[in-house]
C-alpha cells in the first residue's frame, strides 16, 4: 500500500523506557526499578492534586468543558495575559503539532539546534518542511542567525532550556535575536523546563506576557508534564497573540484534555509551594551528580533543567553503560541517536540517585 511520500522522511519517536519493559524483558521487580529516562518529576504527583482526581473520579460519563475555562483563567492570572492569549494541548507536544500544521506545507523551512526535541522535526517532516540545523549542539545563536537570514524559514524552534542537552540561552539574548527575525516567522520558545531555569538562574526567566507584545510571531510553549509532575495526565499550553492562536484553534479535535487532566492541572497550578520545593530539591541533588562526573573525569553540561547530560571518552560507548544498567533496573537516555557519546540522567530523589551512583561505578567496572 502506497502512504503520503511525507512519511518516508519520519521516524518514529523513541520515549524513553517503560517500568514494565524491564520487568518482562530482565524480570526485575517493579518496586526495584528506577526510571530516570523521562524527566518526570521524581518526588511524584502533589497529594492534594491526587485528592482532587480521585474525587472527580467517579464522574466521567460526561465530556470535559471543552472551553477549558477554568484552565486557561488559572494560567492567564498565572502568565498575566489574557484566555484569548492560551491554547490547551495533549501535552505541549500537541501544540507543537498544531504550530507546525498552521504555518507549513512542503515548501516550507524550519530552523532549529544541531541536538534538541526530536518531535520539533518529526511534526515538521509530516508536513513535508525541510528541516535546517545549526552546527553545534547547543543553541548558538550567531549560527541561528546566520541561517536565518540565509533561508528565512517559517519556523524557529527554541528550546530553553534544551532537551537533551541541558544548557539554555540567556532571555536578552533571545530578545536581540527575536528582533532581527521578520514577523512572518513564527518562533516557537520552548519552555517546558523554564521553572528549572527561572528557579537556578533569573537571567533564563522568560516572561510570557513581555515576550508576547514584544514579539507578536513569538509563542510559548509549557507543559504539566514536569515540574508540575503530570505526565501521566498529558496537559500543555501555547501562549501567543490571540491572531496565532485562533489559527491553531482551527486545527484542535474536540475534547482533546480529559476531565480528570483538566482538573487534576487545575489544582497543580494552585500548588506551586510543591512545585518550588521539588525544583529547589532538584538542584541540591545535581550537585551530587556534577562531584560524581567531576570525580571519575567525565564532562558534563550544565544543566538547567531536571537532567544531566554525562559525556563520555573513548573508553566507553554510552550505549553500552545504558544497557548494562537497563539490566539493573536502572532505566537512563542514551544519546547515541543524537550523536552524542552521552547519557541523558533525569535527577531522581536523594535515595534514587545513591543507586545510580553505587550501579554506574558497577557497569563502568564492568566495561573498563
Ligand atoms: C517533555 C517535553 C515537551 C512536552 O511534553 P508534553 O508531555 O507533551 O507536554 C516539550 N518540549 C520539551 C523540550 C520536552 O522535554
Amino acid at each position: 500500500m502506497k502512504f503520503n511520500k511525507v512519511l518516508d522522511e519520519v521516524k518514529i519517536y523513541e520515549a524513553g523506557k517503560p517500568i514494565e519493559l524491564v520487568v518482562r524483558e530482565y524480570g526485575v521487580d517493579s518496586k526495584d526499578i528506577i526510571k530516570l529516562a523521562s524527566n518526570e518529576n521524581p518526588y511524584g504527583t502533589s497529594p492534594k492534586v491526587v485528592k482532587k482526581i480521585q474525587e472527580i473520579a467517579t464522574n466521567m460519563f460526561m465530556y470535559p468543558d471543552d472551553s477549558m475555562f477554568q484552565l486557561k483563567e488559572a494560567l492567564s492570572n498565572k502568565y498575566n495575559v489574557n484566555s484569548s492569549n492560551i491554547i490547551i494541548g495533549a501535552g505541549s507536544d500537541q501544540i507543537i503539532e498544531f504550530a507546525v500544521h498552521a504555518k507549513c506545507n512542503k515548501d516550507s523551512k524550519v530552523l532549529m539546534s544541531k541536538t534538541t526535541f526530536a518531535m520539533y522535526e518529526i511534526y515538521s517532516k509530516q508536513a513535508g518542511a525541510t528541516i535546517i540545523k545549526t552546527e553545534d549542539a547547543k543553541h548558538n545563536l550567531e549560527q541561528f542567525s546566520k541561517l536565518y537570514k540565509e533561508h528565512k524559514p517559517d519556523i524557529v524552534f527554541l528550546c530553553l532550556p534544551n532537551n537533551p542537552v541541558g544548557e539554555c540561552l540567556d532571555t536578552k539574548d533571545v530578545y536581540d535575536f527575536l528582533s532581527e527575525v521578520d514577523e512572518e516567522t513564527l518562533v516557537i520558545v520552548d519552555g517546558a523546563y523554564q521553572e528549572y531555569a527561572a528557579f537556578k538562574d533569573e537571567n533564563k526567566k522568560i516572561k510570557v506576557d513581555e515576550l508576547i507584545s514584544k514579539f507578536p510571531n513569538a509563542i510559548y510553549l509549557g507543559t504539566f508534564s514536569k515540574a508540575y509532575a503530570l505526565g501521566g495526565m498529558r496537559v500543555g499550553y501555547g501562549i501567543g497573540k490571540k491572531e496565532v492562536i485562533q489559527n491553531f484553534y482551527k486545527l484542535r479535535p474536540p475534547f482533546n484534555i480529559t476531565t480528570l487532566s483538566l482538573a487534576a492541572a487545575i489544582e497543580a497550578i494552585k500548588d506551586e509551594e510543591f512545585v518550588q520545593e521539588c525544583i529547589a530539591k532538584n538542584f541540591d541533588e545535581m550537585k551530587r551528580y556534577e562531584k560524581f562526573a567531576k570525580d571519575r573525569g567525565f564532562e558534563y553540561i550544565e544543566s538547567y533543567t531536571n537532567f544531566i547530560t554525562i559525556k563520555f571518552d573513548d573508553k566507553y560507548i554510552s550505549s553500552e553503560i545504558a544497557q548494562n544498567l537497563l539490566q539493573r533496573g536502572i532505566i537512563v537516555r542514551d544519546l547515541t541517536s543524537y550523536s552524542m557519546n552521552a547519557i541523558r540522567i533525569t535527577i531522581g530523589t536523594n535515595e534514587q540517585n545513591t543507586k545510580v551512583f553505587e550501579n554506574l561505578d558497577e557497569v563502568l567496572d564492568i566495561l573498563k
